[in-house]
Order: C-alpha cells, then sequence, then structure tokens
C-alpha cells in the first residue's frame, strides 16, 4: 500500500525526489568534493534556481546551513549585538525568542495565545531594537501572518533589520524581499526533500551589519565561501543537490500553478472541516487561516490517526496541549490534489 505523508515535517517527498537520488547516486554526488568544480557548479545551479523561484534579489547571498534553528542562532548570533524584538505565537516564534536569550541577548516580545494572530497597527518596535523577528507561518497552531500586515509594520518602522521565518509556508508566499533582511527555510517541509539542510536568505545591509561572530559559520565565512560557490564545512551535498532539482522542477511546473493549487486544496481541505459537525478549524478568525499548515479541531485524534494510518494516510497530531484534541494536515506542493480528495474521503 502506498503511504501517503501529510505531516507538517517531515513530509510526503516531491514527487521527483525518487528519480534525482538515483540519478545523483549514479552521478556520484556523494563521493564528489566540496571544493571541486563539480560541488561549485551544483551550489552555483541551486542558489541561481532558488533566486529565480522565489523572486530574491541578485544582490542577497543564500547560505546552507543545517536547520532551521541553526539560521535563527546564526542570524541572532550576527546581527544583533543587544536587543532584539519577537512576535511571539507559538512553539516556533518563541524559540526564536529564547535564542537570543541563549545567546545572551536582551529579547523583547509581544505575545498572544496560540491561534491567535496580531493587531499589526497597535504594535510598536522600540527603537532600540536591531532585528524584528517574525514567524510567517506558526506550524504549531496553523496560523499564517498576512504578508500584508508585515509589509505594513515594516513601513511604519522601516530602519530596523526584519527577519522572516517562512520554514513552513515557502515556496508559498510571494514575498517582497525589500522589506526582508533574513528569511529562512528547512528543506522538509515546503520543498519536500530529506531533512538536514536549511536556507538562510541574506541581504547586503544584514551582512554588513557584521556583528563579530567566531563561529564556523559566521556571516563573513559563510559569504567568503558563498562567493566562489563554497561552504566553510563539508556540506550536505546530496541535498544541496537535490534542492537545485527540485526548485527547477518548480520553476518548470510554474509558481503561479503552484499557488493556485495550494489555494485550491486548502479550499477543500478547510470547506470540508468547516461543514462537518464533528470538527471546526482551530484558527477561528479567516484571514489568519494558514494554507500550508491547517490544524483542525477534533474529539480524539488517536483515533482518526489510526483509521487514516489503516489507509496509508499519516497526519500530523496536535501541538502541545492539544496534541489528542487536534490533527495538524500539511498541505505543500508534494501533495496532490487527489491524495487530498483520498484523504477527505477517508474521514468521511
Ligand atoms: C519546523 C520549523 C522550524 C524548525 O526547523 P528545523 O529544520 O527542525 O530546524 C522552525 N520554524 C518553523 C515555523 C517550523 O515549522
Amino acid at each position: 500500500m502506498k503511504t501517503i505523508f501529510f505531516t507538517p515535517g517531515p513530509t510526503q517527498l516531491y514527487p521527483t525526489v525518487k528519480n534525482h537520488i538515483k540519478k545523483a547516486l549514479g552521478q556520484n554526488i556523494p563521493s564528489l568534493s566540496h571544493r571541486g568544480d563539480k560541488f561549485m557548479n551544483i551550489y552555483k545551479t541551486t542558489t541561481e534556481s532558488l533566486k529565480q523561484l522565489l523572486d530574491i534579489p541578485h544582490s542577497y547571498q543564500i547560505f546552507f546551513l543545517s536547520s532551521s534553528l541553526e539560521a535563527m542562532e546564526r542570524i541572532i548570533e550576527n546581527t544583533v549585538k543587544k536587543y532584539s524584538f519577537h512576535l511571539v505565537n507559538g512553539a516556533f516564534s518563541k524559540k526564536f525568542f529564547q535564542t537570543a536569550q541563549q545567546l545572551k541577548k536582551i529579547p523583547e516580545k509581544i505575545e498572544v495565545a496560540l491561534g491567535r494572530g496580531f493587531d499589526m497597527k497597535k504594535i510598536t518596535v522600540p527603537a532600540r531594537s536591531e532585528l524584528v523577528c517574525l514567524t510567517h507561518n506558526e506550524t504549531s497552531s496553523g496560523v499564517s501572518l498576512p504578508l500584508s500586515d508585515i509589509n505594513k509594520l515594516k513601513s511604519r518602522f522601516p530602519n530596523h533589520l526584519y527577519a522572516l521565518d517562512i520554514v513552513s509556508s515557502a515556496p508559498y508566499p510571494k514575498i517582497n524581499f525589500a522589506n526582508f533582511d533574513l528569511a529562512f527555510f528547512s528543506v522538509q517541509k515546503g520543498f519536500g526533500l530529506p531533512a538536514g539542510l536549511a536556507v538562510l536568505i541574506v541581504s547586503p545591509k544584514a551582512l554588513k551589519k557584521g556583528v563579530n561572530s567566531t563561529s564556523y559559520h559566521s556571516f563573513i565565512s559563510l559569504s567568503e565561501k558563498a562567493k566562489i560557490y563554497q561552504t566553510p564545512e563539508t556540506p550536505n551535498v546530496l541535498n544541496i543537490y537535490l534542492l537545485g532539482k527540485v526548485a527547477q522542477d518548480m520553476l518548470k511546473k510554474g509558481i503561479k500553478k503552484i499557488r493556485k493549487e495550494t489555494e485550491e486544496k486548502a479550499k477543500l481541505i478547510y470547506d470540508f472541516f468547516e461543514t462537518d459537525k464533528r470538527f471546526g478549524p482551530f484558527i477561528q478568525e479567516k484571514r489568519f487561516r494558514s494554507l500550508t499548515t491547517i490544524a483542525i479541531n477534533v474529539k480524539d485524534s488517536q483515533k482518526i490517526l489510526k483509521h487514516l494510518s489503516q489507509a496509508g494516510i499519516i497526519v500530523g497530531k496536535g501541538y502541545g496541549e492539544f496534541k489528542t484534541k487536534q490533527i495538524r494536515i500539511a498541505n505543500f506542493p508534494s501533495h496532490q490534489i487527489e491524495d487530498v480528495k483520498k484523504l477527505l474521503a477517508t474521514i468521511g
């Protein structure tokens, strides 16, 4: 029986990945030297494909890290001397805040309950803040912050650096990078790849901030190496290769089509759970509902998880205190519309 993973990450592999892995093994990609021409070509192709797919300005640099938690740490380390400012509404935005605490900075926050978004009009970014940290899609609750709201915040407080966690929404959101100096994602979510690689996008302004960091992944050393299409350490060469291939597949398909399909599948899912009395979307305010990680209130998540898994369908449990009271359904480009229909029919 075919198994389909609707888990928020790791998740269903993008449909072309198996074939790309076979080809990569045929070409000895995992054995290539990370100082050689072949790897440098892979680095170049992958970063250029990502820039095209996500409309990232030419002047921005792309760094490869091991995880998004690492991205949070490197961002704070390299751009904050003292004060960061965080919008916290769930586990991952909280993690960003706690990372700053662990690094002995002075993070400040506006916090709302799990399942809530922010009224950006009421938010004041303190003048001393060097960096504003935002989580576009809070995977723990299924809340997504409308980019138009974030863009307005930026226009009211334009002088700070802005960092955006797009881990569980990319490549869906159409981001205006003029408003963001830092953005990051891991590949095991929206790109449908094996875990163990994260992408950090950095503006010239953020690079220049250059708070001294001594890590082997300081922006200075990452940037020096990126200029010659290399990394300071021995990286996840296979995954960097696969990411380039999947980005190219997505470009061939067309990002507009991917966005439209994401919206169509999300509508199927929300419509189904809204009309069925046994369930209901967790997020009450429609404008904050995530299209890519959808949280649904249920009576007994274990029963549903078991029923679905017997049909080869794996969905996520609820987060934290909602473990038994919710299920979470990922809606990434790797999820086909017929798989979504099968999921809904199986719930019945
Ligand atoms: C999964 C996730 C992370 C952490 O990603 P790792 O690859 O496990 O480091 C961070 N932020 C969000 C919103 C996530 O969904």
